[in-house]
């Protein structure tokens, strides 16, 4: 392979020895050692040029010509890898991304927490249950969610099962968007096996009906664009496990440059963004666009010295900040981060994840999200932006495309004591289809006011 465009090779890359926060403890490292080999040698889920293209286009988004909307799984499972809920979650992003796009006229950039999202950081490392203690759960790459010991073993056989399960992933959301499925002929498609009763999908419907118009319009005057075709959607995930995402960085041979080729996007949690740390290091040497959440607890002083280290270049599209400071607080604490980043010049996306500054515990013992506290927190956000002058860039969600019930509120209410009725997720609670199309709306009327 030597020689040809796509010739990869690692044999360069030297790691330095950092403090890395949220690290598994593999309880066999020679075992480790051996999976790590394996993965060393498997072929790249995605390529350096398509992790180019979209900087270009985030850069695109930094500039307000384009809206980034990056959503699915808090933790995505191997037994979740199916069709039917893979297609489910495409389908509620494409059906956000087509009201967005509708409604704002900005084109969308779609990006999936998906074909990788199986790494959890924890705020404890221990899971008391009924005074049983056991390991908490990593994430399905690194141990199971049932509470017995042996499932909360680290085994390092599920790294190389998250890289397949991955690989298939990404394949079928390739087939999906490439092969027809997302031509935009197909947005009423997309609503069929929908509650067409929800305000949400009925909205949506009309909506659809209009494309469908302008489309027969435009088919009318001979005009049929490729771009109605096809979709471009980007895998994205965190970038928490080094020993994961170190096996899969390669030198790109055309130009000398380390790409993760796990995943298209990467970004840095709130739990592992210490400056000093093993994560910010492995994200500034990697070329793919990245991202860094940003909490409430965040200086403006770190943050600015974080934009500074993750793009020195100052690259548009690079780098974008996901800020996540909860509805209450966001309108005091973001102004001064915005603000410091801006007076630097260093051209960051504003992205506003409203789903990690607002969780709490029900009555029922649930983790919970409010719809309300979610919206209040993107209004914030955008509030904030159109008081400095600066762009809202995009929003980053943990939704589903399942009718489950797992954060309150939406028009057709979920109330705190039906948590129970389908409460999925193996980590943070996630919008259902409902409320992700309803988010779409209010979001879109948002971009309109900016
Ligand atoms: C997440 O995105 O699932 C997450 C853990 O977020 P944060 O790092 O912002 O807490
Ligand atoms: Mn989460």
């Amino acid at each position: 392979m030597s020689g040809s465009p796509y010739a990869w090779h690692m044999s360069t890359i030297a790691w330095p020895d950092l403090p890395a926060a949220q690290q598994p403890v593999w309880p066999d490292d020679a075992a480790l050692q051996v999976v790590l080999a394996e993965l060393r040698a498997q072929p790249p889920l995605v390529f350096a040029g398509e992790c180019d293209i979209l900087t270009d286009h985030l850069g695109k988004a930094a500039r307000g010509e384009a809206f980034v909307l990056t959503g699915g799984d808090c933790a995505e499972t191997f037994a979740a890898n199916t069709a039917d809920s893979i297609r489910a979650r495409l389908q509620t992003v494409l059906q956000m991304s087509v009201v967005l796009t509708y409604a704002a006229s900005l084109p969308v950039i779609k990006v999936g927490r998906v074909a990788g999202q199986y790494f959890k950081p924890r705020s404890n490392p221990i899971e008391v249950r009924d005074g049983v203690e056991l390991p908490s759960y990593l994430g399905d790459a690194v141990n199971a969610l049932d509470f017995t010991s042996e499932s909360r073993r680290p085994d390092p056989q599920r790294l190389l099962k998250a890289y397949h399960a991955s690989g298939a992933a990404l394949n079928l959301i390739r087939a999906f968007t490439q092969g027809g499925y997302a031509d935009l002929r197909q947005v009423h498609a997309w609503n069929q096996d929908f509650v067409r009763e929800s305000t949400a999908g009925q909205l949506y419907d009309k909506l659809a009906s209009e494309i469908d118009r302008a489309l027969s319009f435009m088919h009318a005057c001979g005009a049929n664009p490729e771009e109605f075709t096809r979709v471009e959607f980007y895998a994205a995930h965190e970038a928490l496990s080094l020993d994961y995402e170190r096996a899969l960085t390669r030198v790109d041979s055309r130009t000398g440059n380390l790409y993760d080729v796990s995943g298209h996007f990467l970004w840095v949690g709130e739990r592992t963004r210490q400056l000093g740390g093993a994560h910010m290091h492995f994200a500034s040497t990697i070329r793919n666009p990245v991202g860094m959440k940003v909490g409430p607890t965040a200086s403006p002083e770190e943050v600015l010295e974080a934009v500074e280290m993750l793009n020195p270049d100052r690259v548009p599209g690079r780098l974008s900040l996901i800020t996540r400071m909860g509805a209450g607080k966001v309108r005091d604490t973001l102004p001064a981060i915005v603000q410091k980043v801006e007076a630097s010049g260093n051209p960051v996306v504003w992205v506003c994840d409203p789903m990690h500054g607002n969780t709490f515990e029900a009555s029922s013992g649930h983790k919970t999200r409010s719809f309300d506290d979610v919206i209040a927190e993107v209004e914030g956000f955008f509030e904030v932006h159109r008081q400095l002058g600066t762009i809202p860039g995009g929003i980053h969600v943990e939704l589903t495309g399942d009718d489950v019930t797992e954060c309150v509120g939406g028009t057709h209410g979920v109330a705190e004591d039906g948590l129970g009725v389908r409460y999925e997720t193996a980590c943070d609670p996630r919008l259902n289809r409902e409320q992700s199309l309803e988010l779409a709306f209010l979001v879109a009327d948002m971009l309109l006011r900016r």
